[in-house]
């Protein structure tokens, strides 16, 4: 562990009524003292006069000192609250600066939280998306990260793990025991039981990076049949010009709209039609390119035409095959036909809004969030991954023992795969390149 004393200004910049500059390190009393002349009772507000090399007063503010290790780094911390301006806070950093510190990386006072075993690599990501979280659900998510509660069930699962792997590793040199080292040790139904559990983290991460990351859905369908008023009904305003004119619609446009607590962009796209009009032609590219990195596709058509429009079916087919798409059945009024919801048909009238309320349903369930987010956790799309990754291990795990010819070592190795992935997931197995981009995307000062 590095010795260095790190500094930054905590708090955002900009003016403010209190700003923060915060320093961490081994030995930190002489910087402390520089500062503010003495060094105040451990967590303790001390009111101080801030003083730079000549003595001359830079502010006058609360000193707080938090000896290591009972600091969030872990270190021994100081935090220096003056006057939130521009300047002073400068002026009080270059001092920090002077006496030794050097000025903080992003995210590395929480690294080093991390690399003294203050955080777990999950809660010390959480520490991040908790400050970036853009709904209150999310950031409800992220305090449970924080608090632990994802690491706390990624733990449970390699505890299982490791049970199986000691048990496993003692009965290798046993070669001719195998099959009674299976009934024995219970270990199909074991590894069962952990795939079935891992399964179920799986999901609740996997809703977890909806609340971090959004999702983004795509309204297509021919000029007027709805796709702007249907916008408009999701995000509850006046969004997108509506008009009756075909090909109004020239840009995808995005909104951000919320459900159950998962923000959604949406976007509404150029109508979807063969035109001479240069500017509309560039609205219809946008138009493809937002459908490939959708997660959703709304395909609208007209709820009083019985079969899919060739141009509908066009649409269909050159659309990626893994995206999941509801049929929007629009102006269902129009039709004589009441709201209703067929699996992945949903008939509603975008206009007045009914019926609106089934097709979020029917998003919720096609990316598997209908569970609702109140026991969520915040994860990350590394965290998903590692999940999988581990699942794939635990699968091939119990095909190698499954069958009439086990091959317990075969097994053993699986075994090691999904620990090693699922430790990468708290940072016990972490490179320190991931390291630098998982912190490096912090803001300075955290
Ligand atoms: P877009 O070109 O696909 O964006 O279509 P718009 O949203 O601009 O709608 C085209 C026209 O259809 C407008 O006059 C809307 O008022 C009308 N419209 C949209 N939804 C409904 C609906 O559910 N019922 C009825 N009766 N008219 C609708």
């Amino acid at each position: 562990m590095t010795s260095e004393t790190i500094a930054a200004i905590a708090t955002p910049p900009g003016r403010g009524g209190i700003g923060i500059v915060r320093v961490s390190g081994a030995h930190i009393e002489p910087l402390i003292a520089g500062v503010a002349g003495d060094v105040p009772a451990p967590r303790m507000a001390a009111l101080a006069h801030f003083r730079d090399g000549d003595g001359a007063r830079i502010d006058e503010g609360l000193v707080l000192y938090f000896p290591a290790p009972h600091s969030y780094t872990g270190e021994s911390v100081v935090e220096f609250q003056g006057h939130g301006g521009p300047a002073v806070m400068r002026l009080l950093l270059a001092r920090c600066v002077a006496l030794g510190a050097r000025i903080a990386d992003p995210g590395e006072f929480t690294r080093r939280a991390f690399l003294n075993g203050k955080l777990d690599l999950a809660q010390a990501e959480s520490v991040a998306d908790l400050i970036d979280a853009a709904t209150s659900t999310a950031a409800r998510a992220a305090a449970r990260s924080l608090a632990g509660e994802f690491s706390r069930d990624v733990h449970a699962l390699v505890e299982a793990l490791t049970e199986l792997r000691v048990y496993t590793e003692a009965t290798l040199d046993f070669p001719e025991e195998d099959i009674e080292f299976l009934r024995d040790g219970d270990v199909v139904n074991r590894l069962e039981r952990l795939r079935d559990d891992l399964g179920r983290v799986r999901a609740n991460a996997r809703t977890g990076t909806l609340l971090r990351d959004g999702l983004t859905v795509v309204l297509v369908g021919r000029p007027n049949v709805g796709k702007s008023s249907l916008l408009n009904s999701l995000a509850r305003e006046e969004a997108a010009i509506v008009t009756p004119i075909p090909g109004t619609t020239r840009d995808p446009v995005e909104r951000r709209v919320e459900i159950a607590g998962i923000p959604l962009i949406v976007v509404d796209t150029a109508g979807l039609r063969d035109t001479a009009d240069a500017v509309e032609r560039i609205g219809i590219e946008r138009t493809w390119a937002a459908v490939e990195r959708a997660d959703v596709v709304l395909l609208l058509v007209d709820a009083r035409e019985t079969s899919l429009h060739a141009e509908d079916r066009a649409i269909v087919a050159r659309m990626p095959a893994t995206v999941p798409r509801v049929i929007v059945h629009n102006k269902a009024d129009l039709a004589g036909i009441a709201p209703h919801a067929e699996r992945n048909d949903v008939w509603l009238c975008a206009r007045d809004g009914a019926g609106v309320d089934l097709l979020e349903r029917a998003v919720l369930d096609l990316v598997g969030a209908s569970g609702g987010t109140e026991e969520t956790y915040l994860a990350r799309e590394r965290h998903v991954a590692a999940l999988a990754q581990a699942a794939a291990h635990v699968d091939a795990a119990l095909a190698h023992v499954a069958g009439s010819a086990p091959a317990i070592e075969l097994m053993a190795e699986e075994l090691r795969g999904a620990q090693q992935a699922l430790s990468s997931i708290t940072g016990e197995f972490t490179a320190d390149d991931l390291l630098g981009a998982i912190f490096g995307r912090f803001c300075i000062g955290k």
